[in-house]
């Protein structure tokens, strides 16, 4: 195994690491209960600062050349993918998931760094006549100032990242506080950027513990301009509620509750891989994962009888040793969190397949778990599951399953298997969803706008929309000549 970077356990701001004024937070090794490292705390005046340092980098990383802050950005990717296995390493110590997923999540959050390497020198503007033909019509697209970024636990590196690139890239500022169960990514990830030739003050990552206080602080200084978020629902709306004092552009990631649709058409063979894909990736933690398995009557036993095999060989182990197929749950709350939901599902009369792994104290494992019959009133059909749990219901009709996987605020992302691309692409289009996987199971790409509808929230992440996020149009009117 390389040496992973846990040296890293101050936070950084303006291009120096700084000592927190309390005591110190534990990171914990879910694999094993131990703790990791322990992390500065951020006060809530160590927060300000940094809000101070980005404000005053702005003027001069927003008129720095599109060109340099591209190659910055290009010289980042490369870094993160030199260093790819001593990252992975380190999000596996922190978070749990399997060495596998923790290289996927590596190698997906470098991607924003070269994509929005590429979109720095294509931001556009537009000039037009007015259609009175008195004047011209120009129109520019600034940055928007200082950016405050906050992040969840589930992909410690590419949430981050997601946020970075395109705030880099428009020629914002930001200060990132990333969740305090997987800090040492985020801090890993400024070293990174200072290597790679960031200004000091330009990326600023904070570590207050609790981070309600500390987010509300930055929050209300009007120096701060945008807010974008990642993590669940319930926060989003306490932060969107935030920021309307000193009414800031808004970007919010919120949860989802994914259906998955198999209709009875379907190539059952692509259509177990993909469960196995939008249910099982990160092991169940994140929020484009298929949460109501919503199967077709004629084809419901075959499915699940697949899919019970499927999920029956899997290996719960530690995520750094190759043997295992699925990791531990980030904390014990999750553990008993995740655990509490399926017990009320079986009491509810769900039939159950778990499966067997050596429960110890030690770590926060929970089974990989195929929950049949589940009744439609269910709570595990309601809330995020955010762990290797997928109940399953059968439907009758297109119509019951279209409406069964519109019945919830949510409305982040769809599956859908059928071999039919005409029906595909009608269902594709009347579900309540930001994003479709049509006999995918997968649909995050750097390159595509990534983002929900309805509670699942606002604006989107990756391709040409992510930059925008962070710029803001300009008009100039001047007279025709
Ligand atoms: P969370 O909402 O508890 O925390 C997210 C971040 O907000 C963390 O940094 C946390 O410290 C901070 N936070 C918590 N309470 C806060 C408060 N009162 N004020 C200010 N900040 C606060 O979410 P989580 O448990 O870390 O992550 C899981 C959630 O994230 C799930 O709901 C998941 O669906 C969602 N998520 C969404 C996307 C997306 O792109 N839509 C991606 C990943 C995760």
């Amino acid at each position: 195994m390389t040496m992973t970077n846990i040296a890293l356990t101050d936070s950084y701001v303006g291009g120096r690491w700084v000592v927190g004024e309390q005591e110190r937070h534990p990171v914990v090794n879910p694999a094993t209960g131990q703790v990791l490292a322990e992390v500065s705390v951020s006060a809530i005046g160590q927060c300000i600062a940094a809000v101070d340092t980005a404000y005053e980098a702005f003027p001069r990383w927003s008129e720095t050349p599109p060109r340099v802050r591209s190659e910055i950005l290009r010289h980042t990717y490369e870094l993160m993918i030199a260093e790819s296995e001593k990252l992975a390493e380190l999000i596996v110590l922190e978070n749990g998931k399997i060495l596998d997923d923790a290289r996927s999540e590596v190698a997906y959050a470098a991607e924003f760094f070269r994509w929005f390497a590429e979109e720095a020198v294509r931001v556009r503007g537009d000039m037009r006549r007015s259609p009175a033909g008195h004047n011209w019509i120009m129109v520019f697209h600034e940055p928007i100032g200082v950016s405050l970024l906050v992040t969840p636990w589930n992909f410690p590196a590419a949430m981050a990242t997601r946020k970075i690139a395109p705030a880099l890239a428009a020629g914002c500022t930001v200060v990132l506080k990333p969740a305090m169960e997987t800090p040492l990514t985020a801090l890993a990830l400024a070293d990174i950027l200072e290597r790679a030739g960031l200004p000091p003050g330009v990326v600023n990552v904070v570590t207050p513990t609790p981070a309600g206080p500390a987010v509300a602080a930055m929050l209300r200084d009007s120096r701060v301009r945008a807010l974008s978020f990642t993590g669940s629902t319930e926060v989003g709306r306490l932060l969107l509620a935030g920021a309307a004092n000193n009414v800031l552009k808004c970007s919010m990631e919120l949860g989802g509750n994914a259906p998955f649709l198999v209709f009875d058409d379907a190539d059952l063979d692509a259509a177990v891989d993909g469960f196995m894909l939008a249910k099982m990736r990160n092991g169940g933690a994140a929020c484009t994962a298929a949460n109501r398995i919503l199967v077709q009557r004629g084809i419901a036993d075959d499915f699940i009888e697949r899919i019970v095999d499927r999920m029956a060989a899997l290996r719960v182990g530690p995520g750094l040793d190759p043997a295992t197929t699925v990791g531990p749950m980030v904390s014990r709350g999750e553990q008993r969190r995740v655990s509490e939901l399926v017990g009320k599902t079986i009491e509810g009369g769900a039939e159950t397949y778990r499966t067997a792994f050596d429960d110890t104290d030690e770590g926060f494992f929970y089974p990989p778990t195929v929950l049949a019959g589940v009744d439609a009133g269910a709570g595990v059909l309601k809330e995020e599951i955010f762990g290797p749990v997928a109940p399953v219901i059968s439907f009758e009709t297109v119509e019951d399953g279209v409406r069964i996987a519109n019945d919830t605020d949510a409305g982040l992302v769809a599956y859908l298997y059928t071999k039919d691309l005409e029906r595909g692409l009608a269902v594709s289009r009347r579900l309540q969803v930001g994003m479709v996987g049509l006999n995918r199971g997968l649909v995050s790409d750097p390159a595509a706008p990534f983002g929900g509808v309805k509670v699942s929230g606002l604006g989107r992440e990756g391709a040409n929309e992510g930059i925008l996020e962070f710029l803001e149009a300009k008009y100039i009117a001047t007279p025709f000549s």
